[in-house]
């Protein structure tokens, strides 16, 4: 993380939670009694998004702590909850959603403790299981560098019974949450791909070696693991470097401590495209064959998905045959013809990601 202006919230209290922060980040916040002074400063700059990843604003989380993941009606969705502890990132991979989503993008932590133990209370009182993670607009462990944040939730979450707590990164941050008392809650998550996209698409994030080493460290401290390929990328050759990619997880982890395995291939709204071009413009990212889909965003024709996800399918039978995989929004065709079987039925899909999370994490069966 390298932050060259930092924003606090005034009304956020001198506690040990904030002084920690303010101790990390190693600046001298400049209070700020709402976000407009933030987005001045982000608005000015000439190319917002690239300012706003070294401008952070600590505040709390006004609107809801915790959201059912949005999905959308015309792909099958997980029914995944999403824990909003932060927006934007540090890292800049060019196919980022969150350049396109926020206007403008803001590197925001949200602190107090106290705004997350009561909705957290709540969900932990249901007779339901939840799959729970923050790494929907943030990159989950980014804040590992600065805050006590990701410390605090596996805790909470190694105290009850009910819920799994998915921390989503492309990072190595991993040192504070070592030697915690996790109880089998939390499933620590790296988004993979092959070192060519890597090194051309995903700046600033850890290699694959380095990403998968430290998720056999995770897996020897007796933590659950995922993986997403997510997005998969179509380039000569990417099959071959796809299943070299299956090969190093499955030398570095056990299939038996994956919880689930997501894939997906790439996919973006219309106005990402010019982003990319304009922010990155050795990529060639934008230029496959796409096609907009029912939710306005672009993806790759269908059989050449298909034919890709095929590919990833079998290798990682290979390796695990019984490991949970899903799509992140695909229809039914691809499903049938890639998993040999569709969730059809509202919540199927979310239902059998459950009893995976209940499998490993020893939640509530009673619940399924
Ligand atoms: S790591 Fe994730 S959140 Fe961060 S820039 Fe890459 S895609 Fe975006």
């Amino acid at each position: 993380m390298k932050i060259t202006q930092f924003f606090m919230d005034a009304s956020l209290p001198q506690d040990d939670e904030i002084e920690y922060l303010i101790q990390r980040v190693g600046l001298t916040p400049e209070l700020v009694t709402d976000s407009q002074p933030v987005y001045d400063v982000i608005n000015s700059a000439t190319d917002p998004i690239t300012a706003a990843k070294s401008i952070l604003y600590i505040t709390r989380n006004k609107g809801a702590v915790i959201r059912k993941c949005p999905g959308t009606s015309h792909y099958t969705c997980c029914d995944y909850t999403i824990l909003h502890t932060g927006t934007f990132c540090t890292m800049d991979c060019s196919y980022c959603i969150l350049q396109a989503y926020f206007h403008p993008p803001v590197l925001q932590y949200f602190a107090g403790y106290d705004t997350f133990i009561p909705p957290l209370k709540d969900v932990f009182a249901q007779n339901k299981i939840y799959r729970i993670g923050t790494g929907e607009y943030t990159d989950s462990l980014i804040w590992e560098k600065i805050s006590q944040g990701p410390q605090f939730l596996v805790e909470t979450f190694a105290k009850q019974s009910n819920s799994l707590l998915e921390l989503k990164t492309k990072t190595i941050n991993v040192d504070s949450l070592l030697d915690l008392d996790h109880n089998g809650k939390t499933v620590l998550a790296w988004s993979v791909n092959t070192p060519a996209i890597i090194r051309s698409e995903e700046k600033g994030t850890a290699a694959l070696t380095a990403r998968l080493e430290t998720a056999k460290i995770c897996e020897a401290k007796g933590y659950k693991l995922a993986f997403h390929f997510d997005p998969l990328i179509i380039y000569e050759g990417c099959e071959d470097d796809y299943k070299q990619v299956i090969h190093s997880i499955f030398s570095h982890v056990s299939p038996d401590n994956i919880v689930w395995i997501s894939i997906g291939t790439f996919r973006f709204m219309p106005l990402l495209k010019s982003i990319v071009e304009k922010r990155f413009p050795s990529s060639t990212i934008p230029y496959g064959e796409f096609i907009l889909g029912l939710d306005n965003k672009m993806r790759y024709f269908k059989p050449l998905r298909i034919h890709l996800y095929k590919t990833l399918i079998d290798t990682i039978r290979e390796y695990a045959p019984h490991v949970r995989l899903y799509f992140c929004m695909e229809d039914e065709e691809v499903w049938e013809k890639c998993m040999g079987f569709f969730p059809k039925k509202e919540g199927e899909l979310g239902h059998l990601l459950d009893k995976s999370a209940a499998a490993h994490c020893k939640l509530n069966t009673s619940f399924l």
